[in-house]
């Protein structure tokens, strides 16, 4: 288990937000059978249940530090339980200031990966981030500001939305360069412009995976889709490249909804078999 790991001279930190309650694991991969989940009972699932985490990353390139994805906010959360977040001790915990981050990027634009852009307390909503821009994928952006979609986003509202009047957004597309060490990759599926991004430095390589990867169990079974992936077909093939690249080329991944004792690590095959080892 690390919280900090070098990819060559990039420095990657993780952090953690807030552990929601754990779901039964048919409530969470509706379309795997119970019976499957057998061999995974001991290993993978916490008293029969899945448990996800809410991590987000921070990553030290070229002078400048980037925050992955913003966790799911201070809260509470009704929807959760009424828990609370907890990023911005996290990030005191590791000796980073909120004023210290020069870019906020995200994978997509699910609320547990937006809810520290804004402090709603302040009217108008104030950037808990003042010194950062915000990234936006570009096309998650246009899906989820349709009228249709967004009646059942309110997080986008609240907390993706008014970062534009505030001058603070920028949209990004695929093979975009956050610093000349970090690159999005669009992997598609669990949303339409979901991203990646690959770390390259000094002939090392990591990828932050987002939620292409919900949980170690799919590394075991990249077929299984989280119920709340909008395209599963185009999921399991984004998944399944971010494996192929680990296995193939020793990439290392960094899954924030893994356990944070497993959050890095790097996928392995054995004949069909493919798993997971954490480092
Ligand atoms: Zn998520």
């Amino acid at each position: 288990m690390q919280e900090k790991l070098k990819i060559g001279n990039v420095e990657i930190i993780s952090l953690m937000d807030m552990i929601p309650p754990p779901r039964p694991p048919g409530q969470f991969f509706p379309d795997v059978d119970q019976a499957l989940w057998e061999p995974y009972k001991e290993e993978v699932l916490d008293k029969g249940l899945v448990q996800l985490y809410y991590g987000c990353f921070v990553v030290v390139s070229k002078q400048k530090i980037v925050l992955v994805d913003t966790g799911i906010g201070p809260g509470p959360h009704p929807t959760r339980g009424n828990k609370k977040g907890n990023l911005l001790k996290d990030l005191q915990r590791k000796n980073i200031k909120p004023e210290d981050i020069d870019i906020v990027v995200h994978s997509h634009l699910h609320i547990d990966h937006v809810g520290w852009n804004l402090d709603l307390s302040s009217e108008p909503p104030i950037p808990f981030f003042p010194n950062a821009r915000y990234l936006v994928p570009s096309i998650d952006w246009d899906h989820f500001t349709k009228p249709d979609n967004l009646a059942n986003a309110p997080w986008v509202s609240e907390n993706v939305i008014p970062l534009e009047a505030l001058s603070l957004m920028d949209l990004f597309g695929d093979g975009f360069s956050v610093t000349d060490e970090i690159t999005s990759i669009l992997t598609p599926g669990h949303t339409p412009g979901h991203m990646s991004f690959i770390l390259s430095s000094a002939g090392q390589k990591a990828a932050i995976v987002g939620d292409a990867i919900h949980s170690r169990v799919q590394i075991n079974e990249p077929s299984w889709c989280a119920g709340v992936d909008i395209d599963k077909v185009a999921s399991e093939k984004s998944r399944r490249y971010l494996m192929e690249k680990s296995v193939s080329e020793g990439m290392i991944l960094a899954a924030g909804h893994f356990h944070p004792k497993e959050h890095f690590g790097r996928v392995y095959r054995h004949g069909n078999a493919t798993r997971w080892e954490s480092i």
